[in-house]
Order: C-alpha cells, then sequence, then structure tokens
C-alpha cells in the first residue's frame, strides 16, 4: 500500500464519490418525502453531503421488502456454504476499496486516517469474512431421546432484524452487526446514526455487488426520535439489535414490551477501570492507560476512563501517564501523524467542556489538558485531559463523558480495587496490571465487566465475544456466540413406527 501523505489524502478527499442516498430493495433511492439532511465533517464543521433523510413511511416499505425477501427464501434458505461466498466475497470487495472507505469514514466521523485505514476498515473486512467463513462449520445438535424417536434442536433465523449502530465506531458496529446476522440468513434493516450514515450506505452496494440478493440488506438514514423508534416499535421487525447510549438502550426494551416482543439485544455505554498494581510494568501500563483513554478522542464504550492506582505509585505513575498525554495532541485527522482527531461535533465538545466544569467544582484536580484547541479550523479539538485526587462518588468518575477525559483514583488494598471498580451501573469492560499472576487473575474475575484485560488494554479479536454485565447490556457481537443474537430454538420431536 502506498503511504499517502496528508496532500494525497486532501486531494483524494476533493474527489471522493459521496452516497448519500438510502439502499432499499437493491438500489439507492431517496426518502418518499424527499427530505434530506447535512452530514458534517466534524474536522472543520462544513457539511460533506446531503443526506436521504428516512422517515416512518421509508421503514414500511423497507420492512416490506426485507419480509418479502425473507419470504422468497433466496438467502434465507441458501445452504450456510453458498451464504459463506457471498459474505467473503463481500469483505474482499470492501478490502479492495478500503482506502477510499477509509477516507470516507474519517471525513464523516473525524477519526484519524490511520486509525481508520488499520483498524476500522480492516475491523469491518475480518468481521465479515470471519463470520462467513464460520457459518458453514456449526452444527445443530440431536439430544439423547428413546430409540424409537429423533428429535433436532436447530437455530433458525429470527427474520427480519433491525440494526441500530452509533457514530463513533460507525463501520466496526455495523460490521459486528451485520455479520452475524446476514450469515445466520436474516433480512435485516439498518439505521446508521444520524451523523455517520456514509460508510454503511458505501459497503451496501459493495454487498449488493457481492450477490446479496435485494431487499436482504437495506440501509435507512434518519433520525432516532422517529425512524428508529418506528423501527424498535415495528410489528414487522422480529429483532432489533442495538448499539448505542445506556439511556437509548431502556427506551428500545419498551419499545420491544410495547409492541411485539421483538428479541432486543443491546451493547451499551461503559465507565470502565483500569486498575494498576505497584508491581505492573509502569511504562507500559502508562503509555495504555493514556491509549485506554484517547484513543478515539475517549469517544470509546470501552475507554478506559477510572484509572484506579496503587496510592504508593500514584505520584509516579501520574507523571508518566501526563507524558503519555503529550502524545495525543489533537490534529487534522487526514494527516497520517494525528493520533486524535475532533469530538463528533459541537454538542459533544461541550459536553465535554461542562464535565471538566463539573470536575472541577466537585474538587478534582485538573493535571493537563481543559480546553478546546484549533478552533480557527471550525472543528471541535479538545486537549487530553487527566483529573487527579478523584473519589468514586464524583460525577466525573460515574457518568460516561465521552471525551479523553481521565480520572484517576487512588486504592489501598485488592478488596477496596474490586469494590471501586464495581462501584459503578456499568460493566462493559477494564483492565488489570500486575506481575503477580495471582493478584491479577482475582482480580480479573472479580470485577463484573464482559471484558477484562490483563497487563493489556483493548485486547481482543474476533474469535472472542464482546458485550456488558449490568447497564452496559444483555448482547454479545462477535464470535461464534454473536449467532445466538439473530436466531431462535427450534425443537422437532419425530416418532418412528418401529
Ligand atoms: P445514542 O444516542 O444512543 O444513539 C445510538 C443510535 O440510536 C443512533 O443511531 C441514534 O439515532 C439512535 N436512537 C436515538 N434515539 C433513539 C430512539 N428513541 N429510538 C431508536 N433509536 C434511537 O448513542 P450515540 O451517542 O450515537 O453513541 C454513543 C453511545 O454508544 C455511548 O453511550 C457508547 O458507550 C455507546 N456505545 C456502546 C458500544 C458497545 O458495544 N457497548 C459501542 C459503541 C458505542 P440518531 O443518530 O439519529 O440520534
Amino acid at each position: 500500500m502506498l503511504d499517502r501523505t496528508a496532500t494525497d489524502w486532501r486531494k483524494l478527499a476533493d474527489q471522493i464519490d459521496i452516497k448519500s442516498r438510502a439502499f432499499i430493495n437493491g438500489r439507492f433511492v431517496d426518502a418518499l418525502s424527499g427530505a434530506t439532511q447535512p452530514t458534517v465533517n466534524p474536522a472543520n464543521g462544513e457539511p460533506l453531503a446531503e443526506v436521504a433523510l428516512c422517515g416512518p413511511e421509508d421503514a414500511d416499505l423497507a420492512v416490506k421488502g426485507a419480509r418479502a425477501a425473507f419470504e422468497r427464501g433466496t438467502w434465507s434458505n441458501m445452504a450456510p456454504m453458498e451464504r459463506k461466498y457471498v459474505l467473503v466475497r463481500w469483505a474482499e470487495l470492501i478490502d479492495r476499496h478500503r482506502e477510499e472507505l477509509a477516507l470516507l469514514e474519517t471525513l464523516d466521523v473525524g477519526k484519524p486516517i490511520s486509525d481508520t485505514l488499520n483498524v476500522d476498515v480492516p475491523s469491518a473486512v475480518r468481521t465479515i469474512r470471519w463470520s462467513g467463513e464460520a457459518i458453514d462449520k456449526v452444527y445443530d445438535e440431536i439430544p439423547p431421546t428413546p430409540h424409537d424417536t429423533l428429535a433436532l434442536i436447530q437455530r433458525l433465523p429470527l427474520g427480519v432484524v433491525a440494526a441500530i449502530v452509533p457514530w463513533n465506531f460507525p463501520l466496526s458496529t455495523t460490521a459486528w452487526k451485520l455479520a452475524p446476522s446476514l450469515a445466520t440468513g436474516n433480512s435485516v434493516v439498518l439505521k446508521p446514526a444520524s451523523n455517520t450514515p456514509l460508510s454503511a450506505l458505501f459497503i451496501a452496494r459493495l454487498a449488493a455487488e457481492a450477490g446479496l440478493p435485494d431487499g436482504v440488506l437495506q440501509v435507512l438514514p434518519g433520525p432516532g426520535g422517529s425512524l428508529g423508534k418506528h423501527l424498535a416499535l415495528h410489528m414487522g421487525i422480529d429483532g432489533l439489535t442495538f448499539t448505542g447510549s445506556t439511556p437509548v438502550g431502556k427506551q428500545l426494551m419498551q419499545y420491544s414490551g410495547q409492541s411485539n416482543l421483538k428479541r432486543t439485544f443491546l451493547e451499551l455505554g461503559g465507565k470502565s477501570p483500569n486498575i494498576v498494581f505497584a508491581d505492573a510494568n509502569l511504562e507500559k501500563a502508562a503509555a495504555m492507560a493514556a491509549v485506554a483513554v484517547f484513543y478515539n478522542g475517549g469517544q470509546t464504550c470501552t475507554a478506559g476512563t477510572r484509572l484506579i492506582v496503587e496510592r504508593a505509585i500514584q505520584d509516579e505513575f501520574l507523571q508518566r501517564v501526563k507524558e503519555n498525554a503529550q502524545k495525543w495532541l489533537p490534529g487534522d485527522p487526514l494527516d497520517p501523524a494525528t493520533p486524535m482527531g475532533p469530538m463528533i461535533d459541537e454538542g459533544q465538545c461541550r459536553t465535554v467542556a461542562e464535565y471538566v466544569d463539573i470536575g472541577r467544582g466537585e474538587g478534582a484536580e485538573l493535571i493537563c489538558g481543559g480546553e478546546q484547541v484549533l478552533k480557527s479550523s471550525g472543528g471541535y479539538y479538545y486537549q487530553p485531559s487527566i483529573f487527579a485526587g478523584v473519589d468514586n462518588a464524583m460525577r466525573v468518575a460515574r457518568e460516561e463523558i465521552f471525551g479523553p477525559v481521565l480520572s484517576v483514583i487512588p486504592f489501598d488494598t485488592v478488596e477496596e480495587a474490586v469494590a471501586i471498580a464495581n462501584d459503578s451501573i456499568y460493566g462493559l469492560a477494564g483492565a488489570v496490571w500486575s506481575r503477580n499472576i495471582d493478584t491479577a487473575h482475582k482480580v480479573a474475575r472479580a470485577v463484573r465487566v464482559g471484558t477484562m484485560g490483563i497487563n493489556n488494554y483493548f485486547g481482543g479479536d474476533i474469535t472472542v465475544p464482546f458485550g456488558g454485565f449490568k447497564q452496559s447490556g444483555n448482547g454479545r457481537d462477535k464470535s461464534i456466540h454473536a449467532f445466538r443474537d439473530y436466531t431462535e430454538l427450534k425443537t422437532t420431536w419425530i416418532e418412528f413406527e418401529m
């Protein structure tokens, strides 16, 4: 691959072809109302494209098409091995278009081009390829019934699935939803976040090119409060898979109960603990503590926002983390050297600034950052910021800020570290750093989160499930376990005359 410079990427950005219409029944179409809304580049605040603004009537059309495709059976009854070929072809097409797609994601989300190119796009490719390759290796069950009977326990597709995804990892979360739901034979109606619809529309075209039958994948950009709610309440949708905030996740459970009890699986927010013991490799732990909270500008569900440090090394360790924070200065996301881009929009940047004020007001000590920067760019850049002297009862330690703000909390004993880590409504992810394997394992087991790292942060790949405990959700993305969320368990009992 060519090593492109910031100038190269800017030139390519000027020429990029943006798909901005909804994708329904295999074609790009306008919203029935003809309405559009702009999607904005967070790096400079300028509009990128006018995107179809779909509403309930578009949803009804898409659900009808998705249902018809499911009933036709071209996809739902296709042999898993044949589905595999389509999904693997799709992954290859995405890979072939990786530069264009990475650029699109950078322009729409503000993620650094080095991340979209080396993390987001490859992750989507791997997810789709892996799910495709796995689906024809999954066997159903025959239980130990009496000799004159035979029972089959099979996993069958739910039918029509709605997938609603957020703006912080638009392409990766879309792939995490689409790969297992399509692999298991469902038809899917996807609603991307309003401010980041472009990568989903781009890969929908490639899915059609790979041979996914018309109607099996519909992509509808539009607002959560109307379009998303309509999908969640829709009687024609059998399953709902969601990644987003905990308050919206709670609403979706209610919509399911108010409508048809559609199977609802949620991947929600977090306030993840990153626990460092005095005997850890402090150099590595400090570098990763900065990665854990500043990667993607802290707009990461699993961000390690609570750094829980053994008191004996607190000062020394904080100094190291502060030095590492200087490597995360925000800049132009089209520059391959930029580690951190802007916040997604003005509102998110304001929220981060408000939380910094809240932390100061609560008596925490801001030891670096705390300012919006690069304002003349028109973008929404915020400095990497660290609060020392945080008490876990403070709002900056309890609420998801979704920005580059770290709260540092000291502890004295193993039990206290675990208690602080678990004192949260969330349970998404975390990490523990110690050279003592007994301590590390004890803590890793005791912390109530879906994914825990020992001497790493953000560890994991497509082979392991991802999801939350507590109010971080109930579903599991990735790995073979994700197939469960998109299938019903069916028993067939057969009696023989013998
Ligand atoms: P959000 O406000 O909950 O929105 C997520 C999606 O839901 C968007 O597509 C949104 O549409 C839609 N939506 C909003 N209100 C809705 C409603 N009443 N009915 C149906 N859909 C609705 O979350 P966000 O701000 O985009 O994303 C950040 C959140 O996602 C954070 O809490 C983060 O922790 C979480 N997250 C979790 C994971 C995980 O795997 N656990 C991964 C990534 C992010 P609009 O765009 O139109 O508002």
